[in-house]
């Protein structure tokens, strides 16, 4: 569906950086673009004349007088083209359009539920995406979509693998049918790396290596090494959701295991588990909800939860080495679980690897799917040029 080169930061200098840096009002000439990507003015000035040509950025008449030198001022345009992007979770659906930089237009939330099947769920999110493009003020054109999806994707082909709690989605070919139904490049991904996507790209871009992790309805993480998303030979990368864990090795995963983290700590597990003691919970959010109002048995389950997250993490951690761990999803709001994961987490590591070791919340929250959506699918618009 994409080339690796469209899963991260690639050279700093590429075409999409020198866009990423006018969109983010770091630079609005081409004598500043050649300053911080260290290129030559020739190639800067061919990087930027086939961006303008393809609407991506665009002159902005006279720029400020520099030593009496008016160098033209760029921009991105924000009233041309936008992207789309939809994050699907287990209960619902977060769609938005994206100017070309990479910024939110619009963004909803849909309930949708994913065990109704793949065709009807992607119908009704596309009909939706072409309901708010319907909205924008001005004629803006669809470019592009970037869709996450809350299972295993093979990357190469942008079809759902053997996932949980999806019925009907295994080998589902999500980028034929998206293609299918839009003239433009679909892009499909799992949540978690898209997640890491976002997050890296709009919060801390700076890190090197990170691992985002999503509690949600599932567990996934996403891995960010060497400044790029790293999805691995086949796109499983980062699945952490069939570790096994030492809290409860006696429960029965979806995929026929035992004890995975899967079936004792993420969301699903939490609602299963609290519903057996007699609490009213549907999904997740409730959980959530319940551990904010204090309610003790919730309290207790999500602190259980968090040591098992933890005890992956740790291997995780000492394996990767990251700078930074990154805790998304629903469940990220349990403070208890949080803490609990850190303690878990410390415990099991090698000192080296969290000395200088950063554990936070997720900072665009419940954006990061589509930004890093849409930051996929504008990679691949720029990679086409
Ligand atoms: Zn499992």
């Amino acid at each position: 569906v994409t080339t690796d080169d469209t899963a991260g930061g690639a050279a700093r200098g590429s075409a999409r950086d020198l866009l990423r840096l006018v969109a983010t009002g770091m630079a609005d000439s081409r004598a500043d673009l050649a300053r911080l990507s260290g290129l030559s003015p020739s190639t800067v000035s061919q990087r930027v004349e086939m961006l303008i040509a393809q609407d991506l950025l665009r002159e902005a008449g006279a720029g400020r007088s520099r030593g009496g030198r008016r160098p033209r001022q760029l921009e991105v345009p924000t009233d041309t083209g936008v992207v789309g992007a939809v994050d699907l979770g287990a209960h619902h659906a977060r769609i938005a359009t994206l100017d070309l930089s990479g910024q939110i237009v619009t963004v909803r939330e849909f309930a949708v539920e994913v065990s109704e099947g793949p065709e009807p769920v992607l119908s009704k999110l596309l009909a939706h995406l072409t309901d708010l493009i319907g909205e924008l003020p001005g004629g803006r054109t669809l470019r592009g979509i970037g869709v996450g999806v809350p299972g295993p994707v093979q990357h190469d082909l942008g079809t759902v693998v053997s996932p949980s709690r999806m019925p009907g989605w295994n080998g589902f070919d999500v980028h034929g049918f998206c293609a299918e139904q839009s003239d433009v490049p679909v892009v499909v991904d799992n949540d978690a790396n898209l997640m890491a996507l976002g997050e890296h790209r709009w919060a801390h871009a700076d890190l090197e290596h990170a691992v985002y992790v999503k509690a949600g309805t599932g567990i996934g993480a996403g891995v960010i090494s060497a400044g790029r998303l790293h999805r691995g030979a086949q796109g499983s990368a980062g699945d952490i959701s069939h570790c096994r864990v030492s809290a409860d090795p006696t429960t029965l995963c979806s995929c026929g295991n035992t004890g995975c983290l899967e079936a004792v700590a993420s969301g699903a597990a939490l609602v299963d588990a609290l519903r057996t003691r007699g609490l009213s919970v549907t999904h997740p959010k409730d959980v959530t909800r319940l551990v904010q109002d204090g309610e003790p048995v919730a309290t207790a389950a999500t602190r259980g939860a968090g040591r098992a997250i933890g005890e992956v993490l740790a291997v995780v951690v000492n394996f990767f080495n990251p700078q930074a761990v990154v805790i998304g999803g629903i469940l990220a709001d349990c403070e208890p679980l949080l803490a609990s994961m850190r303690a878990s987490l410390y415990e099991r590591c090698l000192p080296l690897a969290t000395q200088t070791l950063t554990i936070e919340r997720s900072s665009t929250g419940v954006n990061a799917g589509v930004l890093g959506a849409a930051q996929l699918v504008i990679d691949r618009i720029l990679d086409a040029s």
